[in-house]
């Protein structure tokens, strides 16, 4: 069991919560829909509250409650909420905290979906929204109305790498009344804890770097009191977003390493890209862990490291980087990130290629942009493949 003296590395593996009843030293997979009850009155103090007995998946379950309760102990939190993806965790955040006429700010450059179902879904029920580059604390101010609820970030941003300063935000949104929900997908708790500055809600797409093996979609919600626990519980649980026995195994076992991959993956990413920022064909660099990065200090304040993601910009544009992606042979071209394997994306030909180039540069995302997810393979051969990529470029 988990003690509050543990450290991370420790809490991956021995925290949680499942008792196994016939002592299996790994929490099993509790592959059932619905639990047997003792008699009327044991049905009847489970539904009360008064028994913290198990009565159908969708509610609860152990498989799941283990998982829920170890990222919880990581993140510093009151208590996890599980659920079937990181959009659902989501979804869950804004219908529980926003309401008919209520108003949510959040980062101009955060998560697609997570402002696509804002603006198509939220949006018609009567809800309000306004995006900023929250990287300047001036702008969340001066978006700030006396209908605002929520505030929603994400930090770093994806894939402009901006920081927002945890404190500062969350210090603003008490002023005013306003909870802080921060989806803290690209650090995972090993590098970065919201809660401690302040927020109430942490979110993650576990399908990245928390499970870190590109075999499950899952998401958590973890909040910082028990009143906002429930308030999300009753919401997650009603609509139906939970998550699944099988799925919760999968990423508690993902779980159990994730100190030990980020560390390896984090440390290839900072060799890569100072290799990076001295290659004649990349224009920019975006990453955490160099001086040249904007947030440099805020960053090394609020993270614990740099994170393993890169994003870079390549002198040729948009034939350059097709170019890159047709010609890397270790990195795999596919979205997503955090996995062990390392991951290769170019916006402006496949995640952005809808937006059209005006709207790309709106949002910050130029043609020349790739966002690179380092993993866990040897560093030599990550720079080998990018190089003989690179090389690929004319120029
Ligand atoms: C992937 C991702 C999500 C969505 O998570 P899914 O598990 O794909 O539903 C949300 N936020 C960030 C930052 C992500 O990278």
């Amino acid at each position: 069991m988990a003690t509050e003296k543990m450290g991370f590395n420790s809490t991956v593996i021995h925290g949680g919560g499942a008792s196994d009843p016939l002592g299996s030293a790994v929490t099993p997979i509790y592959q059932t829909s619905t639990f047997i009850f003792e008699n009327a009155d044991h049905g009847a103090a489970c539904f009360s509250g008064e028994s913290d007995g198990y009565i159908y998946t969708r509610i609860g379950n152990p498989t799941i409650r283990d998982l829920e309760k170890v990222i919880a102990q990581l993140e510093g939190g009151y208590d996890g909420i599980a659920t079937a993806s990181g959009m659902a965790a989501v979804t869950t955040v804004y219908a529980a905290l926003l309401s008919q006429g209520d108003h949510m700010v959040s980062h101009n450059a955060v998560y697609g979906p997570s402002r696509g179902v804002m603006d198509s879904v939220f949006s018609r029920f009567g809800i309000q929204s306004t995006y900023v580059d929250a990287t300047d604390i001036n702008h969340v101010k001066d978006a700030i109305r006396p209908n605002t609820k929520l505030i929603y970030l994400e930090t770093p941003a994806n894939p402009t790498m901006g920081i927002t300063d945890l404190e500062a935000v969350c210090k603003l949104a008490k002023a005013h009344g306003i909870k802080v929900c921060v989806d803290n997908t690209f650090c995972s708790p090993y590098l970065q804890r919201p809660l401690e500055y302040g927020a109430d809600i942490v979110l993650h797409s576990m399908t990245k770097f928390i499970n870190g093996h590109a075999d499950v979609v899952a998401g958590m919600l973890v909040t910082s009191d028990k009143e906002l626990y429930q308030q999300l519980r009753t919401v997650l649980v009603n609509m139906g977003g939970n998550m699944d026995p099988h799925q919760a195994y999968l990423a508690r076992r993902g779980v159990k390493t994730m100190g030990i991959r980020i560390d390896r993956a984090q440390e290839s990413a900072l060799r890569i890209a100072e290799w990076l920022e001295k290659h004649p064909k990349v224009e920019w660099i975006l990453y955490p862990g160099l001086p040249s990065h904007p947030q440099y200090e805020l960053g090394k304040k609020q993270m614990k490291g740099p994170g393993c993601m890169i994003s870079f910009g390549l002198k040729g544009g948009l034939d350059a980087g097709k170019i890159l992606m047709n010609n890397v042979k270790l990195a795999i071209l596919a979205v997503s990130l955090g996995g062990i394997e390392t991951l290769i994306q170019h916006p402006a030909s496949m995640t952005h290629s809808k937006l059209g180039p005006a709207k790309r540069a709106e949002a910050g995302i130029s043609d020349g942009l790739v966002r690179f997810s380092v993993g866990i393979e040897e560093c030599e051969d990550i720079i080998h493949d990018l190089s003989q990529a690179l090389d690929k470029i004319p120029g």
